[in-house]
């Protein structure tokens, strides 16, 4: 069996672009179509700039593959952030993307990208009592910073997930889930919308800077612009002339069902909340809207599917819901996160007016939205001041591979057993 993505085949947005195959000029050049890339797009071309964007598949990366948790802030909880990068930039940061869920539905509804938003809420679900204490400790931090969560407690979340098997959960009414890959493919199809050019097919290949400009080349093709943002995450195909990002390649994938009838979906996720739990080997669990039941976990399946990791979402999923047992799994689909050693994102100044921007470490969606909206604003009015955190100079995580093939050993153990 190989790799299927259930959002490929479910997206109701459905876009396609030319590849580039000419020399053309503008004023910022966005290698790589996922969130920030097309987010960014479309903010500078909203900003009045002239844009071109180029990518091999516009969702080709993590943002065409993801759980579709549009959560609020990052992995991190707010504490951690402030004491990682002090008070003042912590408080921004983390006040910054508290919004972010507001900023993906805003655009959602505004310009009718149908991605099969839920706004119910999502669930950070307790596999323990440690993970129960993680979550009330949440909850302090984040209602002392003015969010409004309900923390629910062993029967509450019984009611909401139709699963006995966590100890309470942390509901936050303000996030939601989206079909991702539609989501992107909508946001690229708004940008298009506003003047920003986009091609598929084509890759970046190599990047140099003469005469006060960028030159983008792709293989039938260049850009020449005066502005650059290299928007690759976790998928950078290798790129002559720039710095290649620096992060820890983290992989997850998420096992789908068919649609399921009422009698079989009984009372699973009632209220269709996306949920994920406080494992350190995580697991995630969603419907889409048309009742199909997906999980999801660490660990790359490879081309052909590892058993290990497929047999243990089965496995996992018949343990939270006895009912689906016998239900076969339809679709395996994974991708790869790019992991900081901190978990904070990072903004890289490649040069005055380039950067790149990466590692958002599993909770992109949000922040990938809002960084890349963040950095056309600064590029457009040459500042970095309105940026949510401070870009840096410094690309230098080490080991990321190895560190990478440990949690891949972790993940495998964790799931065998
Ligand atoms: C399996 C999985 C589950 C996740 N679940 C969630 C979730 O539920 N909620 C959440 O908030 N976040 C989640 N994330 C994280 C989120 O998906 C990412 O952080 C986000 O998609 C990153 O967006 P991006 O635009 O920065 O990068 P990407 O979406 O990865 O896009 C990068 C793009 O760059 C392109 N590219 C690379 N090299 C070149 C080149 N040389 N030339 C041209 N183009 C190039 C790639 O083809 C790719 O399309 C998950 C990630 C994964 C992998």
């Amino acid at each position: 069996m190989k790799q299927n993505n259930l959002w490929q085949e479910t997206s109701e947005e459905k876009v396609s672009f030319k590849a580039l195959d000419d020399s053309i000029e503008c004023d910022l050049a966005i290698v790589g179509g996922g969130y920030t890339g097309c987010s960014a797009a479309l903010t500078a071309a909203e900003n009045g700039l002239s844009v071109s964007l180029i990518d091999q598949q516009i969702g080709y990366g993590g943002s065409g593959r993801n759980v579709g948790l549009v959560n609020a802030g990052l992995w991190l909880a707010p504490e951690k952030v402030e004491s990682i990068l002090g008070h003042k930039e912590g408080t921004k940061l983390n006040e910054t993307l508290a919004r972010a869920p507001e900023l993906v539905f805003k655009l959602i509804n505004k310009n009718n990208i149908r991605c099969n938003l839920t706004s119910s809420g999502t669930l950070h679900c307790a596999h323990s009592q440690k993970g129960l204490k993680d979550i009330q400790n949440r909850h302090r931090q984040l209602t002392e910073r003015g969010a409004k969560l309900k923390l629910l407690d062993k029967n509450e979340t019984e009611l909401l997930t139709g699963s006995p098997s966590f100890y309470g959960s942390l509901l936050n009414e303000k996030a939601g889930t989206i079909n991702p890959l539609s989501y992107c493919l909508g946001l690229a199809r708004v940008a298009q919308s506003k003047g920003a050019k986009i091609f598929e097919s084509s890759l970046a290949t190599k990047i140099e800077f003469e005469n006060d400009s960028w030159i983008t080349h792709t293989q039938q093709g260049l850009i020449k612009s005066k502005k650059l943002l290299i928007a690759t995450n976790a998928y950078l195909q290798s790129i002559i002339g720039i710095p290649s990002s620096k992060y820890t390649p983290v992989y997850y994938f998420q096992a789908a069902t068919k649609p399921l009838t009422e009698e079989a979906i009984q009372a699973i996720l009632p209220k269709s909340h996306g949920c994920w739990d406080t494992a350190t080997v995580m697991s995630s669990f969603r419907l889409d809207n048309h009742n199909r039941f997906i999980i999801g976990g660490i660990g790359n399946l490879g081309q052909n599917i590892s058993k290990i990791h497929s047999n243990w979402a089965k496995r996992k999923a018949y343990s939270l819901y006895p009912s689906l047992k016998g239900i076969p799994f339809d679709y395996f689909w994974g991708g790869q996160i790019s992991m900081t050693d901190d978990h904070i994102p990072k903004i890289y100044r490649i040069a005055k007016n380039a950067y790149s921007i990466f590692g958002y470490s599993g909770r992109g969606i949000g922040p990938g939205t809002l960084f890349g909206k963040s950095i056309a604003e600064a590029l457009a009015n040459e500042t970095e001041d309105i940026l949510p955190i401070r870009p840096s100079s410094k690309n230098n995580q080490k080991f990321g591979r190895v560190k990478g093939s440990f949690i891949e050993l972790g993940a495998k153990i964790n799931h065998l057993i």
